[in-house]
């Protein structure tokens, strides 16, 4: 299965998607990981990217999508994916729609995470990250709305898209996303998968 997972900072996308990728197994694409090892490794595009990051702004689609592209030529993709935190801009939805496309890899399902402004606030102030701060967040949140929301409608227009409410317990929250993830595989519910040694 390909999946998007769409959402504010401080969704709950980070816990979700974990569990996601325990129920599906299937690799996991987070860009922001992407980005902070990058830096971590003191590569140039890690240097580059670290200037917007910590002014809570998006990094350069071009950084994103070789990053991703060369992610996405390694052999494990071929049985699925889930991005995450990928795509944010349309250029980038547009590239991954045009990759896949190419690559005979459709998507089938685009996940957003919907959590109201106040409670992502309160949510990312109590992380810790550097780009955690209230100043960098506002400025997240002003880039989530005006740059990531309307892949919303993109997607909807393809008929991909499934709205999760993100309020409510992990597990709870986890439940609506099975079963939207469950009607689209068209299965019902999945046998449990094999339990990991
Ligand atoms: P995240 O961990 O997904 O919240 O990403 C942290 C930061 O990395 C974001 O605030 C952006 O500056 C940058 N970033 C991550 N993914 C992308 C992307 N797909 N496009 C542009 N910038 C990104």
């Amino acid at each position: 299965m390909r999946l998007i997972f769409l959402g504010p900072p401080g969704a709950g996308k980070g816990t979700q998607s974990e569990r996601l990728l325990r129920y599906l197994r299937i690799p996991h694409l987070s860009t922001g990981d992407m980005l902070r090892s990058a830096i971590a490794g003191r590569t140039p595009e890690g240097a580059k990217a670290e200037e917007y990051m910590s002014a809570g702004q998006l990094v350069p689609d071009p950084i994103i999508l070789d990053m991703v592209g060369a992610r996405l030529e390694q052999p494990d993709c071929a049985a699925g994916a889930l991005f995450d935190g990928f795509p944010r801009t349309l250029g980038q939805a547009q590239a991954l729609d045009d990759y896949l496309q190419s690559h005979g890899r459709p998507l089938d399902l685009v996940l957003e995470l919907r959590v109201p402004d106040e409670a992502v606030i309160k949510r990312l102030s109590g992380r810790g990250r550097t780009d955690d701060r209230p100043e960098v967040i506002a400025e997240r949140l002003r880039a989530y709305w005006s740059q990531t929301r309307p892949l919303t409608d993109y997607y909807t227009q393809r008929g991909l898209l499934e709205t999760i409410d993100g309020i409510g317990s992990p597990d709870e929250v986890f439940e609506r996303i099975k079963n939207a993830v469950d009607k689209r595989r068209g299965s019902g519910p999945r046998r449990s998968p094999p339990s990991s040694r």
